[in-house]
C-alpha cells in the first residue's frame, strides 16, 4: 500500500463528507420553515437573514447545491474505481459501484438528509454562511444551467413558472393553522380565530348581518310610551326608526339619547320628538366585505350599520361585534339573551333554529358544511332539497341527517341535525 493509495482514500472519504454537506443543506434549506426564519431574522439574526437570502432565490441555491454535490459523487466514484481497477483489474469496477452506492446512500444521503430533516432551521444556520460563497462563486455557471433547463422543458411542453406555488398567502397561512391544529400545537379555539380573521376579506356583510327578519325597529308615528317601552325591553342600544313604512328607515334611536331627550323635558313624554333625536343612518352595501367594513367602522368610530341591497332596500343591521364575532366566536354581553339556537339531544343529535348561520354551526359543531351557496343552515337545506321541504321530511347531506321539524310558512325554523356514521 503506497502513500498514494492512502492518499485516494483520504480524498474519497472527505468527497463523500462534502457530498453530505451538500446533500444535508439541500435538505435542511428547502424544509426549514420560511415563517420561522423570516421571524428569526425580524428579530436580528444575521445567520437568519443569510438563510432568508439565500432561499429567496431557490433555484439558484438548488442549482448550487446540486451541482456541488454530483461534482463531488463523481469525482469520488471516479478515484473509487482508478483504485480497485488497480487492484483487481476490470472487476474493479463492479467493486467500486458496489462500495461507492452504498457509502454515497448511507454516508451522503440518508444519513445527513434525516439529520438536515429533523432540524432543518438549525442545520440551515449552521451550514448558511458556508453555502453563501458557494452558491454566489457558482451563480454564472447556474444560471446557464437554469437557462439551458427551461428551454429543455418548453421544447418537452412543459412550463417552469416557479414563482407559482398555487397557494395565496392566506391559504399558505391558513393551512399552516390547520396543520398545527391537526398535529395538536394549535387547540381548536386559536384555529377558529386565526381562520375567522383571515376570512373576513372573503365574508360580505349580508353573511354576517342580522336579517332584516330578526332586526327590531320602531315606528316613530306610534304613540311615544309605546316606543319607550321597546326600547326598555329591547336587549339591544341602538334601534331603527321608521315612520309609518318599515322598508324606510328614516334614523337610528340611541337609548342613551332617548335617556338625555327624557331628562331635558322632565320625562314630559308628550314633549318626546323621536325622529329628531334618531342619528343619522349609515346605509353600506351587502356586498362590502367584513374587512372593509370593520376598517370602515374603525374609522368612523361608529358600530352600527344598516345593510342595502342593490335596489337601496334595507336586508339587515351589521355591527361591530357581527364582525368581531367572526374571530373570536359569539359574544355575550349582560344584556344579550341566549342567541345560541343549538341545544345538544341525548342521542347525539342537535336540534338546530333554521336561521343560525352556517358559519356559527360549523364553528360550534366543528362541522365543515360549505357556506358559498346559503348563509343559513335552513337556507343549505332548502338548497340541497332543491325544493322548500315539508315538515318531517329528512335529508342526508355533507355526513349529516336533517330532519325538517317545524316550517312555519316557507321558513324551515327548527331542524334536527344527526351526524351520520
Ligand atoms: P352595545 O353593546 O353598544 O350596547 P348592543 O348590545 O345593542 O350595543 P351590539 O353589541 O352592537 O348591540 O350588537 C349585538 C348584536 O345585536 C349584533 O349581532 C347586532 O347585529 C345585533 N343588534 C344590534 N341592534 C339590533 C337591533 N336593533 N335589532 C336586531 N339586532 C340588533
Amino acid at each position: 500500500m503506497t502513500l498514494s493509495f492512502w492518499l485516494t482514500i483520504l480524498t474519497i472519504a472527505f468527497l463523500l463528507a462534502l457530498s453530505a454537506f451538500f446533500s444535508g443543506s439541500e435538505t435542511a434549506l428547502t424544509a426549514a420553515s420560511r415563517a420561522k426564519i423570516f421571524q428569526m431574522a425580524n428579530n436580528g439574526s444575521r445567520r437568519a437573514l443569510l438563510v432568508k437570502t439565500l432561499i429567496s432565490s431557490r433555484e439558484r441555491l438548488i442549482g448550487a447545491l446540486l451541482l456541488g454535490n454530483n461534482l463531488v459523487n463523481i469525482l469520488a466514484s471516479s478515484l473509487a474505481t482508478s483504485v480497485l481497477i488497480t487492484f483487481f483489474g476490470d472487476n474493479g469496477i463492479l467493486f467500486a459501484t458496489v462500495v461507492m452506492t452504498l457509502s454515497v446512500v448511507i454516508f451522503s444521503e440518508v444519513l445527513p438528509k434525516t439529520w438536515a430533516i429533523n432540524r432543518p432551521e438549525d442545520f440551515s444556520l449552521s451550514v448558511a454562511p458556508l453555502i453563501r460563497p458557494f452558491v454566489i462563486i457558482l451563480a454564472p455557471l447556474t444560471a446557464i444551467i437554469q437557462k439551458l433547463v427551461h428551454v429543455l422543458l418548453r421544447l418537452i411542453g412543459v412550463r417552469s413558472d416557479t414563482s407559482r406555488s398555487g397557494l395565496t398567502g392566506a391559504e399558505e397561512v391558513r393551512g399552516t393553522v390547520e396543520l398545527l391544529h391537526e398535529e395538536g400545537e394549535m387547540i381548536k379555539r386559536d384555529r377558529d380565530m386565526l381562520g375567522g380573521l383571515l376570512d373576513l376579506s372573503e365574508l360580505e356583510v349580508s353573511e354576517i348581518m342580522v336579517h332584516r327578519t330578526a332586526m327590531l325597529t320602531l315606528d316613530c308615528s306610534a304613540p311615544t310610551q309605546q316606543a319607550i317601552n321597546a326600547v326598555l325591553e329591547s336587549p339591544y342600544t341602538r334601534i331603527p326608526l321608521y315612520n309609518d313604512n318599515p322598508d324606510e328607515i328614516i334614523g337610528v334611536l340611541h337609548a342613551r339619547d332617548l335617556l338625555r331627550a327624557l331628562i331635558k323635558v322632565n320625562g314630559d313624554i308628550s314633549k318626546i320628538d323621536l325622529a329628531s333625536i334618531a342619528r343619522e343612518p349609515w346605509f353600506v352595501p351587502e356586498t362590502t366585505s367584513a374587512q372593509s367594513q370593520l376598517n370602515a367602522f374603525l374609522r368612523r368610530k361608529s358600530h352600527f350599520a344598516l345593510v342595502v341591497d342593490e335596489y337601496g332596500e334595507v336586508q339587515g343591521i351589521v355591527t361591530l361585534e357581527d364582525i368581531l364575532e367572526e374571530i373570536v366566536g359569539e359574544i355575550s354581553d349582560e344584556h344579550d339573551t341566549d342567541l345560541e339556537g343549538i341545544t345538544r339531544q341525548s342521542d347525539g343529535s342537535w336540534i338546530v333554529e333554521g336561521s343560525l348561520s352556517i358559519r356559527d354551526l360549523n364553528r360550534a359543531l366543528n362541522l365543515n358544511l360549505p357556506d358559498d351557496e346559503a348563509t343559513t343552515i335552513a337556507g343549505l337545506v332548502i338548497h340541497e332539497a332543491k325544493t322548500i321541504p315539508e315538515q318531517g321530511r329528512q335529508f342526508t347531506f355533507h355526513g349529516l341527517r336533517i330532519k325538517i321539524l317545524r316550517k312555519s310558512l316557507n321558513r324551515l325554523t327548527k331542524l334536527r341535525i344527526t351526524p351520520v356514521k
